[in-house]
Parts: structure tokens; sequence; C-alpha cells
């Protein structure tokens, strides 16, 4: 296979579950040293592209290499060189961190001398050094996380994938496992994400593909994505008490302005390159919400405009 193939390639890759599809002919390149993102709702397909890459699952149709491999045929090699996070932490609590980390270098043969020092090193990188010594049972949601990113770099991996790597934790549990990975991209490693949440999207992801019921709605860096589908600023107003019904009638009132005007179920968006400009349409038009406020466009609003739902419902 030619080296200059990416480090993971999918073409038109299916899975289907008997009659139903999850994933529905993908394509992918991610380039080493990435940190590569799959964003999208629940169900989108993510967490099984994601098993798929892993070799745990096989693809239904299409064709997947991982790291020059086919996945079909050269499994084991590929997930020797993989880390993996996955979605629920699956950590000894009973031990220690320490035994933890050695105990699962000695599943992939690394000899026990070799397994301490790593354990050390990675337990120094995870910042969780002073709780060596302490059992799993002990430690809060995110130091639990943290661990399982330690532990899935025992075997040095080429690539570490993670399925949403901060559901459940509290923001500054999350903002501990972003710089984590930071500093792992820096250190070259390439990096695989599921998330639903797009601020994680753009703190972590070069580049990113927006997954909607298996299918990849758009592709691109976190900045391309926005700069494509949406507009540079986004006016929210919101009706505090108004139903679904009354905001379309309002949203129809604001025809004309210079904004793509998008009605949702308890807000109305105007997409602007000047929010100010069109804050002031919408007071020049005698409409008076509860608030009104300009913001920068996010991920979430490229979601939007692509399927018009929300990620989070
Ligand atoms: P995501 O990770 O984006 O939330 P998943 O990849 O878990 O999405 O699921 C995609 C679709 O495939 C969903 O409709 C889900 O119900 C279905 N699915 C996932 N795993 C299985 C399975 N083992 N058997 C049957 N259907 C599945």
């Amino acid at each position: 296979m030619p080296d200059d193939r990416p480090l993971i390639y999918a073409r038109h890759l299916v899975k289907r579950y008997g009659s139903a599809v999850a994933v529905d002919g993908i394509d992918l390149n991610v380039g080493r040293g990435q940190a590569f993102g799959f964003l999208g709702p629940n169900g989108a397909g993510k967490s099984t592209t994601m098993r798929m890459i892993g070799c745990v699952s096989r693809p239904s149709d299409g064709e997947l290499s991982v790291l020059g491999l086919d996945t079909a045929t050269q499994g084991p090699a590929i997930r020797a060189r993989l880390g993996v996070v996955p979605q629920e932490d699956t950590l000894d609590t009973e031990i220690t961190l320490f035994e933890n980390l050695v105990i699962y270098a000695r599943y992939f043969g690394i000899k026990y001398k070799v397994a301490k020092e790593r354990a050390r090193e990675l337990l120094d990188f995870v910042k969780l050094s002073d709780r060596a010594d302490v059992k799993v049972e002990e430690l809060s949601g995110g130091m639990k996380r943290r661990l399982t990113i330690a532990r899935a770099l025992v075997n040095e991996p080429d690539i570490i994938m993670l399925d949403e790597p901060t559901t459940g934790l509290d923001p500054q549990a999350r903002h501990l496992v972003w710089e984590r990975l930071f500093r792992l991209k820096q250190r070259g490693i390439t990096i695989i994400l599921t998330t639903h949440y797009m601020d994680e999207a753009e703190q972590l992801c070069d580049r990113l593909v927006i997954m909607d019921a298996g299918r990849i709605a758009a592709e691109g860096s976190p900045r391309e994505l926005i700069d494509a589908h949406v507009t540079r600023e986004v006016v929210e107003l919101r009706f505090e008490g108004r139903h679904t019904d009354e905001l379309s009638d309002i949203a129809d009132k604001l025809d004309g302005i210079d904004a793509q005007v998008e009605a949702l179920p308890d807000r109305i968006l105007l997409y602007a390159n000047d929010g100010d400009a069109a804050m002031s349409e919408v007071h020049g038009r005698a409409i008076t919400p509860s608030s009104l406020l300009a913001r920068r466009a996010t991920l979430e609003d490229v979601f939007l405009r692509l399927t018009g739902r929300s990620l989070i419902e």
C-alpha cells in the first residue's frame, strides 16, 4: 500500500444491522498527527464508525484501512497500535491506579520492569502520580477518565480513539481532559474522537465530519465549516411565553432584512454578517423580544443549518 495513503482511509463504508443502516456509505481521510472528530447527535453512527476503525466491528460494505493495513484481514496488527478510550470507564476499581496500568501493559506483553516505568510516566502525564497507590473506586469521574486515557497510552499507540471523552464530566474536569489531549496532539499522536458537544469539537479538532443519520453532512476544520455554512454572527431573539406558531409569524415580519431568518421552536435566529446592524433592523420593525443578543457563529449553528435540528435534543 502506498505510503502517502492517509492513516485512516475509508471509501463507501457501510454498516448494517439487519435492515437498519447505521453507517451509510461514508468516505474518510485522516492524516497522521491530526485531531479528527466525529460530531453529531445520538444515533448518527459515530460509535459504529469508531468500532469499525478499532477493528471490533466488521464493515458490511466498502473499504477501510487503518495505518495502511486492511481492517478486514489485519485487525490484530491494527489493534496493537491503537489506544482505545471507551465511552464507559472499564477500569478495575478494586485495585490501585498503578496496578491498573501495569496489568493492562502486561496484556500487551510488555515486560514487568518496562510496564512499571511506563505506568509511572503515564500517571505523571495525566497528573495522577500522587494517587498512584489509591484504589480506583476512590477517584472522581474526571480522574477515572484521565486514568483511562493513561491506560490507552500504555502500548505507545500511533492513534488514540476516544468515544465521547468528556460526557458526564463537570466543566473543570472537561478542561483537564482537553488539556491532556492537546498535549498528546503536540506529541504527534493522532487523535480520533466522537462528541456531541460542539465546544469540544471546536477546542480539540483540526478537522471533523458532521454526521447525521449515518452520513457525512459536512467536513472541514471548525473554521472552514463555519465559514462555508453560516454567517460570522448570529442574533438570537427569544420571546418568553410565545408559542412556536407565534414565532413563525414574528419571523415573517422580519422578511427582507439583511440576514437569513430561522424560526426554531423556542427562538428565532438571524444569520448575519453584521449582528449589530441586524439588531437595529429588528428594532426598526417594532419587534420587541424578551431577549436579544448577537454572538459568534458556532458548529451548533452549522449543524442546525445543515439538518434543521439541534445537536442535543
Ligand atoms: P452514535 O454513536 O452517533 O450515537 P451509533 O453508532 O451508536 O450512533 O448508532 C447508530 C445507529 O445504529 C443507531 O440507530 C443505533 O440504534 C444503531 N445501532 C448501533 N449499534 C447497534 C447494534 N449493535 N445493533 C443494532 N443497531 C445498532
